[in-house]
């Protein structure tokens, strides 16, 4: 039988991107501009020129040598493959009407939203300390999975920010709850502008770093066990050495923008990137 921590893996596993059962929706829909994130511009629902016809990227293995780095630090939650499969039950975009491709690439965004709030609902539901909100949390996660499920017309009409908001409230409970049983001293960051900060060795323990502009700050050896880092900026941000041990609302994309090493401690929802590699 899975333990709690086995189960919150196996969740978060689904929802993570899968190109192979996705029609590029990442690199079709989603706008960028020049910048050193990337390297040219491009308009929503325009497919990138880098995009090949199998919906494989044509310089997956050297983006970031080719000023494309954030393209390595976005992930879509698994929308894109949830969009391509089951919204539009696997209907291409590239044999599609271009009525029917554009309302794809108006739901993908909206999908990838409720993705990321799955992610949260699971990992929230994996705290121990959160179990006095499990029940809401279950629901939630349950109305939230039903609403990636509606029809793409419906989907294209729904108030992604508003369903946000409700979702909020309990993330915030749940932050409360877990981060009063870390011991520290659980600073209130919330939001805080961070950038370049000199953080070394710092003492973060259960804090409350939601929405914090980290980049580029020094965290290394700093101690963040049970810090809440959810929609913190990390980008750029030194994790060398840092102890990351039961941060929670910690994604992907944030730690692949991070720069860390061997002995950056990490908790168990995310995976060390491949770029740290080369650092080592
Ligand atoms: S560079 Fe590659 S990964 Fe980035 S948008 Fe273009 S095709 Fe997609």
């Amino acid at each position: 039988m899975l333990d709690a921590m086995q189960e919150e893996t196996a969740d978060l596993a689904e929802l993570r991107g899968d190109c192979e059962r996705c029609f590029g929706l990442c690199c079709v829909a989603l706008p960028f501009s020049a910048s050193a994130d990337f390297k040219i511009d491009k308009a929503a629902g325009k497919p990138c020129r880098n995009l090949r016809d199998d919906h494989r990227c044509g310089i997956h293995a050297r983006l970031r040598q080719s000023g494309f780095t954030g393209c390595t630090v976005y992930d879509c939650f698994g929308a894109g493959q949830k969009v391509s499969q089951i919204t539009f039950a696997g209907q291409d975009w590239r044999n599609a009407p271009a009525e029917h491709a554009r309302r794809m690439f108006d739901v993908f965004p909206v999908v990838r939203q409720l993705h990321e709030l799955l992610w949260y609902l699971t990992e929230a539901l994996a705290l121990p300390a959160a179990r006095p909100v499990h029940a809401d949390l279950r629901r939630a996660l349950a109305a939230t999975e039903r609403l990636t499920r509606e029809p793409a017309e419906e989907l294209a009409g729904l108030d992604v920010a508003a369903h946000r908001q409700e979702i909020n409230v309990l993330l915030l409970r749940t932050s409360e709850l877990v981060r009063a049983g870390t011991r520290g001293r659980g600073k209130n960051r919330r939001n805080a502008d961070l950038i370049g900060a000199r953080l070394k060795g710092a003492d973060l323990r259960g804090a409350d770093l939601r929405g914090a502009y980290l980049i580029a700050a020094d965290l290394t050896g700093a101690d963040l066990r049970g810090a809440d880092l959810i929609g913190a900026d990390l980008r750029d941000a030194d994790l060398t050495d840092a102890d990351l041990t039961g941060a929670f609302f910690l994604t992907q994309p944030q730690v692949d923008a991070a720069r860390g090493g061997a002995g950056t401690r990490l908790p168990g929802s995310v995976t060390r990137p491949a770029h740290w590699a080369a650092r080592l």
